[in-house]
């Protein structure tokens, strides 16, 4: 017998979560780079999205913030999209680093791989990946596009945010340049680079993301706009990447204490995905100690706990439809 979750449920988890989040304190804005260092650190929102298309929202979730590594998640699929699982398990790797996002030893430890597309050095070797190579405009219009197809509208850039990226990314810059040396970038350093700061400059709304996750929940077709992106066996690969490395250095210990495959960025927001479910977006500028909102986990752990969910139970959960 599998247990269902009513709408209502869902609705009242999540109101739930951001009433008793609002007021917690700790962290503090990306301060590395200049632009996201001067958002307004009281930002909070949370979205979520059926995997039956009802979307629940809740705070700023219409705030343009930075997608930052919440990217990494897109552009992965984009690469899982146009080579395969094994491509991208042979030329960049699935493994977890346990090191912290813009990490030079983990790729050393590693032999000299980028270990996975969720963390800089993957996430650079990634967009030399996208097709067609060689070709700036024609690859950032797939990455591009696949963004918009996940979530179901457009993203767009904040030229103000790329600009303060672009003229701070050093170690970023480091990064592909040793990745090259390793033959682990597939088309020219300085435009897999530019492409990496440019897809992580993108403006996105929490509830354009939790659209994104939801897509993922459910199997590859997107519930708002009913558009198949990808086929129903790549969300547990996709799954298995945010699950590993998620979170960075903190990924085991996000993963044991929530049970929620997720992802997130220095822009402050965080995606979760629960498959057959939903997909879930919380967003709050200040951040801990690995780069992850301290509000937003505070409130994805909330809802999962409200909703007594895991993705590691042997309870079947479904949807009342
Ligand atoms: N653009 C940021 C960087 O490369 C993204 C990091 C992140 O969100 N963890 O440093």
């Amino acid at each position: 017998m599998s247990r269902k979750v009513a709408l209502q449920e869902l609705e009242s988890a999540v109101h739930q979560a951001f009433e008793s989040c609002r007021h917690i304190e700790g962290g503090q804005n990306a301060h590395y780079i200049p632009y996201l260092a001067n958002v307004d650190p009281s930002l909070f929102g949370i979205s979520l999205c059926s995997t039956d298309g009802h979307i629940i929202s809740v705070g700023n979730t219409d705030y343009r913030l930075g997608i930052e590594s919440v990217s990494k998640v897109p552009t992965a699929i984009l690469v899982l999209r146009q080579l395969g699982a094994e491509a991208l398990l042979q030329k960049i790797g699935a493994d977890a680093t346990g090191l912290p996002f813009n990490s030079i030893f983990a790729i050393l430890l590693e032999n000299h791989r980028p270990s996975t597309p969720l963390v800089n050095a993957g996430a650079i070797s990634a967009c030399s990946l996208v097709q067609p190579t060689g070709n700036p405009e024609k690859k950032w219009q797939a990455i591009v596009e696949n963004m918009t197809d996940l979530m179901g509208s457009a993203p767009k850039l904040i030229d103000e945010l790329y600009r303060s990226e672009s003229t701070t990314n050093f170690e970023n810059r480091s990064i592909a340049w040793l990745l090259k040396d390793y033959g682990r970038i597939y088309d020219d350093p300085e435009l897999s680079l530019d492409l990496y700061t440019r897809q992580c400059s993108l403006g996105v709304t929490a509830e354009q993301l939790a659209v994104c996750a939801s897509t993922i929940a459910n199997d590859g077709t997107n519930p708002v706009t009913g558009k198949p992106l990808f086929d129903a066996a790549l969300s547990p690969k996709i799954l298995s990447l945010m699950a590993s490395v998620g979170f960075y250095q903190h990924s085991g210990d996000w993963l044991y204490s929530t049970g929620l495959p997720a992802k997130t960025g220095v822009g402050g927001a965080i995606i979760g995905v629960v498959p057959g479910l939903f997909g879930i977006c919380a967003f709050a500028p200040p951040l801990d100690d690995a780069g992850n909102s301290v509000k937003a986990q505070a409130a994805l752990r909330f809802v999962m706990e409200q909703l007594d969910l895991n993705v590691f139970s042997n309870a079947a959960v479904e949807l009342e439809r």
